[in-house]
């Protein structure tokens, strides 16, 4: 994922459990732009249904966030 000011790849900051925050969302997620300190907060929806298709997926995509290349 890339900043949207500066084009520079971010910088995974952490998950957050969000379950006790609110109805809608399971997980929060945060990054930080190295480059012009943009911050971003990312919020997965709940799908109850197809959590562990879901999982799946993030973790495929957490895996190639970091091993780039
Ligand atoms: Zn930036």
């Amino acid at each position: 994922m890339r900043c949207w000011h500066c084009d520079t790849e971010l910088i995974w900051g952490g998950d957050h459990d969000c379950e006790e925050d609110t109805e809608d969302y399971q997980m929060e997620t945060n990054f930080s732009c190295p480059n012009c300190d943009s911050f971003y907060l990312a919020y997965y929806p709940k799908q109850k249904e197809k959590k562990e298709e879901w999982l799946e997926g993030y973790k495929k995509w957490r895996k190639e966030q970091d091993e780039p290349e």
